[in-house]
Protein backbone atom coordinates (compact mmCIF):
# COMPACT_ATOMS: atom_id res chain seq x y z
CA UNK A 1 0.00 0.00 0.00
CA UNK A 2 1.14 3.26 -0.78
CA UNK A 3 0.61 6.43 0.35
CA UNK A 4 0.56 9.61 -1.16
CA UNK A 5 0.71 13.65 0.09
CA UNK A 6 -0.61 16.38 -1.18
CA UNK A 7 1.54 19.68 -0.78
CA UNK A 8 -0.47 21.61 1.25
CA UNK A 9 0.36 25.33 1.74
CA UNK A 10 -1.63 26.86 -0.87
CA UNK A 11 -4.33 25.84 -3.54
CA UNK A 12 -7.02 23.20 -4.95
CA UNK A 13 -5.16 20.12 -1.78
CA UNK A 14 -8.81 18.72 -0.86
CA UNK A 15 -9.92 17.84 -3.99
CA UNK A 16 -6.76 16.03 -4.76
CA UNK A 17 -6.87 14.29 -1.68
CA UNK A 18 -10.37 13.25 -2.95
CA UNK A 19 -9.35 12.12 -5.82
CA UNK A 20 -6.41 9.90 -4.49
CA UNK A 21 -9.00 8.41 -1.93
CA UNK A 22 -11.23 7.87 -4.89
CA UNK A 23 -8.38 5.97 -6.64
CA UNK A 24 -8.11 3.42 -3.34
CA UNK A 25 -4.91 5.34 -1.55
CA UNK A 26 -4.34 6.84 1.42
CA UNK A 27 -3.66 10.50 1.14
CA UNK A 28 -2.32 13.31 3.55
CA UNK A 29 -2.05 16.57 3.44
CA UNK A 30 1.91 17.93 3.93
CA UNK A 31 2.70 21.13 6.04
CA UNK A 32 5.68 20.40 7.44
CA UNK A 33 8.60 18.78 5.87
CA UNK A 34 9.14 16.33 8.34
CA UNK A 35 5.84 14.93 6.91
CA UNK A 36 7.49 13.91 3.49
CA UNK A 37 9.69 11.39 5.03
CA UNK A 38 6.18 9.81 5.66
CA UNK A 39 5.14 9.40 1.47
CA UNK A 40 6.04 7.70 -1.57
CA UNK A 41 4.94 10.28 -4.01
CA UNK A 42 3.86 13.93 -3.76
CA UNK A 43 1.51 16.18 -5.83
CA UNK A 44 2.16 19.64 -5.53
CA UNK A 45 -1.38 20.97 -6.69
CA UNK A 46 -2.12 24.58 -8.55
CA UNK A 47 -3.05 27.88 -7.02
CA UNK A 48 -0.59 30.46 -7.66
CA UNK A 49 3.33 29.51 -7.72
CA UNK A 50 4.38 32.98 -6.85
CA UNK A 51 2.60 32.33 -3.45
CA UNK A 52 3.39 29.10 -2.94
CA UNK A 53 7.48 29.90 -3.38
CA UNK A 54 6.98 32.22 -0.68
CA UNK A 55 5.58 29.63 1.26
CA UNK A 56 7.73 27.13 0.38
CA UNK A 57 10.63 29.08 1.47
CA UNK A 58 8.96 30.47 4.63
CA UNK A 59 8.56 26.80 5.31
CA UNK A 60 12.13 26.24 4.65
CA UNK A 61 10.85 23.07 2.42
CA UNK A 62 12.97 23.43 -0.71
CA UNK A 63 15.94 21.57 0.30
CA UNK A 64 13.72 18.79 1.30
CA UNK A 65 11.75 18.40 -1.28
CA UNK A 66 14.88 18.64 -3.74
CA UNK A 67 15.84 15.78 -1.47
CA UNK A 68 12.10 13.86 -2.09
CA UNK A 69 13.50 14.59 -5.87
CA UNK A 70 16.69 12.79 -5.43
CA UNK A 71 15.51 10.02 -3.97
CA UNK A 72 13.36 8.81 -7.19
CA UNK A 73 10.19 9.80 -5.81
CA UNK A 74 7.72 10.77 -8.10
CA UNK A 75 6.29 14.09 -7.84
CA UNK A 76 3.37 15.35 -10.16
CA UNK A 77 2.49 19.03 -10.40
CA UNK A 78 -0.64 20.45 -11.81
CA UNK A 79 -0.82 23.96 -13.09
CA UNK A 80 1.44 26.07 -10.54
CA UNK A 81 2.80 23.02 -9.52
CA UNK A 82 3.89 22.10 -12.66
CA UNK A 83 5.49 25.52 -12.43
CA UNK A 84 7.43 24.64 -9.19
CA UNK A 85 8.62 21.30 -10.65
CA UNK A 86 10.18 22.98 -14.16
CA UNK A 87 13.91 23.20 -14.44
CA UNK A 88 13.14 26.50 -16.77
CA UNK A 89 10.90 29.50 -16.39
CA UNK A 90 9.85 31.93 -19.63
CA UNK A 91 11.15 35.51 -17.89
CA UNK A 92 12.43 33.95 -14.89
CA UNK A 93 16.36 33.46 -14.65
CA UNK A 94 15.98 30.91 -11.85
CA UNK A 95 13.42 27.44 -11.44
CA UNK A 96 11.70 27.08 -8.50
CA UNK A 97 12.43 23.12 -7.18
CA UNK A 98 13.73 22.84 -10.86
CA UNK A 99 13.66 19.12 -11.54
CA UNK A 100 11.66 18.38 -14.33
CA UNK A 101 13.34 18.53 -18.01
CA UNK A 102 10.49 21.14 -19.50
CA UNK A 103 10.45 25.10 -20.13
CA UNK A 104 7.44 26.08 -18.82
CA UNK A 105 5.22 29.55 -19.90
CA UNK A 106 3.06 30.98 -17.42
CA UNK A 107 -0.90 31.94 -18.01
CA UNK A 108 -0.11 31.25 -21.25
CA UNK A 109 -4.10 30.72 -23.04
CA UNK A 110 -4.39 34.40 -22.76
CA UNK A 111 -6.46 37.15 -20.16
CA UNK A 112 -9.84 36.81 -21.97
CA UNK A 113 -10.17 33.23 -21.59
CA UNK A 114 -8.37 32.62 -17.69
CA UNK A 115 -10.48 29.10 -17.44
CA UNK A 116 -12.37 26.96 -19.90
CA UNK A 117 -12.80 23.14 -20.03
CA UNK A 118 -11.13 21.14 -23.24
CA UNK A 119 -11.33 17.73 -24.13
CA UNK A 120 -8.01 15.82 -24.05
CA UNK A 121 -6.61 12.76 -25.80
CA UNK A 122 -4.00 11.98 -23.00
CA UNK A 123 -1.55 9.49 -24.17
CA UNK A 124 -1.93 6.01 -21.99
CA UNK A 125 -4.42 7.46 -19.35
CA UNK A 126 -7.81 8.32 -21.65
CA UNK A 127 -9.17 8.97 -25.29
CA UNK A 128 -11.45 11.73 -24.04
CA UNK A 129 -10.54 13.30 -20.73
CA UNK A 130 -12.49 16.59 -19.25
CA UNK A 131 -9.64 19.06 -18.60
CA UNK A 132 -10.36 22.07 -16.69
CA UNK A 133 -7.62 24.97 -17.37
CA UNK A 134 -7.66 28.07 -14.63
CA UNK A 135 -5.15 30.97 -16.02
CA UNK A 136 -2.98 27.67 -16.98
CA UNK A 137 1.25 27.58 -17.88
CA UNK A 138 1.87 25.00 -20.67
CA UNK A 139 5.03 23.56 -21.68
CA UNK A 140 7.29 25.28 -24.36
CA UNK A 141 10.02 22.97 -24.50
CA UNK A 142 10.83 18.91 -23.21
CA UNK A 143 14.06 17.55 -22.97
CA UNK A 144 14.66 14.32 -24.97
CA UNK A 145 13.83 11.89 -22.03
CA UNK A 146 10.49 13.74 -21.42
CA UNK A 147 7.61 11.64 -22.74
CA UNK A 148 4.52 13.94 -24.50
CA UNK A 149 1.56 12.75 -22.94
CA UNK A 150 -1.07 15.79 -23.99
CA UNK A 151 -1.39 19.05 -26.32
CA UNK A 152 -4.51 21.65 -26.31
CA UNK A 153 -4.52 23.77 -29.68
CA UNK A 154 -0.98 22.92 -30.40
CA UNK A 155 0.23 23.50 -26.81
CA UNK A 156 2.02 20.63 -24.75
CA UNK A 157 -0.20 20.46 -21.81
CA UNK A 158 1.17 17.18 -20.05
CA UNK A 159 4.39 15.44 -19.93
CA UNK A 160 6.20 12.50 -18.13
CA UNK A 161 10.02 12.80 -17.59
CA UNK A 162 10.71 9.81 -15.46
CA UNK A 163 9.49 9.93 -11.98
CA UNK A 164 7.90 13.52 -12.85
CA UNK A 165 4.81 14.07 -14.35
CA UNK A 166 2.73 17.37 -15.04
CA UNK A 167 0.27 18.91 -16.24
CA UNK A 168 -1.17 22.64 -17.20
CA UNK A 169 -4.73 21.84 -16.30
CA UNK A 170 -6.61 20.63 -12.94
CA UNK A 171 -7.78 17.04 -13.13
CA UNK A 172 -8.15 16.88 -9.33
CA UNK A 173 -11.82 19.37 -10.27
CA UNK A 174 -13.52 16.80 -11.64
CA UNK A 175 -15.00 13.38 -11.28
CA UNK A 176 -12.60 11.64 -13.86
CA UNK A 177 -9.77 9.73 -11.78
CA UNK A 178 -7.91 8.47 -14.96
CA UNK A 179 -5.20 10.51 -14.55
CA UNK A 180 -5.18 10.64 -10.97
CA UNK A 181 -4.71 6.96 -11.24
CA UNK A 182 -1.98 7.07 -13.28
CA UNK A 183 0.04 9.06 -11.23
CA UNK A 184 -1.18 6.26 -8.67
CA UNK A 185 0.59 3.73 -10.92
CA UNK A 186 4.06 5.71 -11.05
CA UNK A 187 4.16 5.96 -7.33
CA UNK A 188 3.50 1.91 -7.21
CA UNK A 189 6.12 1.22 -9.27
CA UNK A 190 8.52 2.97 -8.19
CA UNK A 191 7.91 1.91 -4.79
CA UNK A 192 7.95 -1.73 -5.61
CA UNK A 193 11.77 -0.72 -7.28
CA UNK A 194 12.94 0.21 -4.17
CA UNK A 195 11.80 -2.73 -2.24
CA UNK A 196 13.55 -4.95 -4.69
N1 LIG B 1 -1.44 31.18 -13.04
C1 LIG B 1 -0.96 30.44 -11.91
C2 LIG B 1 0.56 30.64 -11.74
O1 LIG B 1 1.20 31.14 -12.62
C3 LIG B 1 -1.28 28.98 -12.03
C4 LIG B 1 -2.78 28.81 -12.04
C5 LIG B 1 -3.25 27.52 -11.47
O2 LIG B 1 -2.53 26.80 -10.77
N2 LIG B 1 -4.50 27.23 -11.71
O3 LIG B 1 1.06 30.29 -10.75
Amino acid sequence: MVKIGVLALQGAVREHIQSLEACGVEAIAIKHKEELNEIDGLILPGGESTTMRRLLDKYDFMDSLKKFAADGKPMFGTCAGLILLAKNLVGYNEPHIGVMDVTVERNSFGRQVDSFEADLAIRNVATSFPAVFIRAPHIVEAGENVEILAKHEGRIVAARDGQFLGCSFHPELTEDHRFTAYFVEMVKEAKEKTLV
